[in-house]
């Protein structure tokens, strides 16, 4: 049913849900638009009103080929019935993870068209001295409405408007773990190298089809932005590789400027042609992505002695990292967490990166890892009841004699 949104806008159905609120298809004075109405609990908090009604200059401001425009702020009173709603230029076509997930991997070319257009809104976006701070496949949307698809970033400055309330704790951390800049994780502010990241990982993420870092708790995979080297993917082209690392690099000083980052990828457009998606193993995907333990599996198999616990290192769920957090179950999109100290983030804490994996090793906690890990438990079951069986035999035989 059709819904009034404020004095000039129409809601008509529901186009998605999002962790800050519905996005709803909708008609104003110019159009169709997209209206995003904020969750009632954070319109209802006064201060993030305040604050969305402060940067309302940058939010509208922001034009770009490559941005989804906001078109409209609609404030408490403005929005009637306290909404605090964005009317937003329509994207008809799906954001990049439903579409990733239809297609797993990306050829190279559309892969780095996709990013390339990212790029390019970030650079005028930087330019004015906003950041995004949110940047990965969510908020990346495609219009397919046209011959060819154009990749348009949303979002601007949002995530950060509606965390930064809750940061409370000092220290905390707010953001996407999967696609977060080292520099954001030791403590550091964010500046613009932190979107370019974002975006890198993001490249690798439609290349590969998993993320360089992704895989386990979110403490996991905190540790590896600060500590891990991207693993290199086979069958890329060289400069495409060299570029990605340059973004990737743990000192944000290393990476490259969104505008550079846009032209060097258009750049390479050409000699990508024709380039079928990365032919990479089923296993090693497997390695990357989420794949919980069933409930109760760990504890209905044999204790391992406390060396192959080691060796094992933390299974996925367990929180490494970060002491005292509640493991998840799901992908976490949003966290918001303590800054581990540096003991921490050295490892100290079992981390899955204290040793180095040798290529085709897996990842502890992966799928994979977890296959291997029952095996050798069984065979140290076995092992156990054969001997047993033995000393009883020996036992009986004696008292036979
Ligand atoms: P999230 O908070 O998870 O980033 P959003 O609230 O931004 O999600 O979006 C929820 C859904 O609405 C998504 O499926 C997205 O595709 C859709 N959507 C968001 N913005 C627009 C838009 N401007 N035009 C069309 N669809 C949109």
């Amino acid at each position: 049913m059709a819904r009034n949104i404020g004095s000039r806008y129409t809601a008509h159905r529901v186009l998605g849900r999002g962790s800050a609120g519905t996005v709803w298809l909708g008609e104003g004075p110019d159009g169709p638009v997209a209206i995003k109405v904020l969750r009632e609990d954070l319109a209802a908090d006064a201060d993030l009103v305040a604050r969305f009604a402060h940067e309302r200059h940058t939010l509208l401001g922001l034009e770009h080929p490559h941005i989804v425009g906001v078109r409209d702020l609609l404030l408490g009173d403005e929005a009637e019935g306290g909404d605090l709603a964005l009317v937003m230029d329509l994207v008809r076509g799906p954001d990049l993870r439903s579409h990733l997930a239809a297609c797993r991997r990306l050829p190279p070319r559309e892969a780095v068209s996709i990013v390339a257009g990212v790029a390019g809104g970030l650079a005028v976006a930087h330019a004015a001295g906003i950041i995004h701070r949110d940047v990965k496949p969510e908020n990346i949307l495609l219009d397919t409405s046209g011959p060819e698809p154009v990749a348009l970033l949303t979002d601007f400055g949002v995530a950060q408007l509606i965390e930064e309330p809750r940061r409370g704790t000092a220290g905390g951390v707010v953001g996407t773990p999967d696609y977060m800049a080292p520099e954001i994780i030791e403590g550091l502010p964010s500046r613009a190298p932190v979107d370019i990241y974002a975006l890198a990982t993001v490249l690798y993420e439609l290349l590969a089809g998993f993320t360089p870092f992704g895989g386990g708790h979110s403490g996991a995979v905190l540790r590896r932005q600060v500590t891990e080297k991207a693993a290199e993917l086979p069958g890329l082209p060289p400069a495409l590789w060299e570029l990605i690392q340059q973004c990737l690099a743990k000192s944000p000083a290393s990476r490259l400027r969104a505008s550079e980052l846009a032209s060097r990828l258009r750049e390479l457009l050409p000699a990508l042609d024709g380039l079928p998606a990365l032919d990479l193993l089923d296993l090693e995907a497997a390695d990357h992505r989420m794949v919980p333990e069933p409930a109760g599996a760990a504890a209905a198999l044999p204790a391992l002695p406390a060396e192959a616990e080691a060796e094992a290192g933390t299974p996925r769920g367990a929180v490494p990292l970060v002491r005292g957090a509640v493991p998840d179950e799901e992908r976490v999109t949003h966290t918001r967490m303590r800054v581990p100290d540096a003991e921490e983030l050295a490892g100290g804490a079992h981390g899955t990166a204290r040793v180095a994996r040798r290529p085709g090793q897996p990842r502890a906690g992966s799928a994979r890892h977890s296959a291997a890990l029952r095996r050798r438990r069984l065979a140290v079951t076995v092992a156990a009841a054969g001997a047993l069986a033995l000393v009883l035999l020996l036992v009986l035989l004696l008292a036979l004699g």
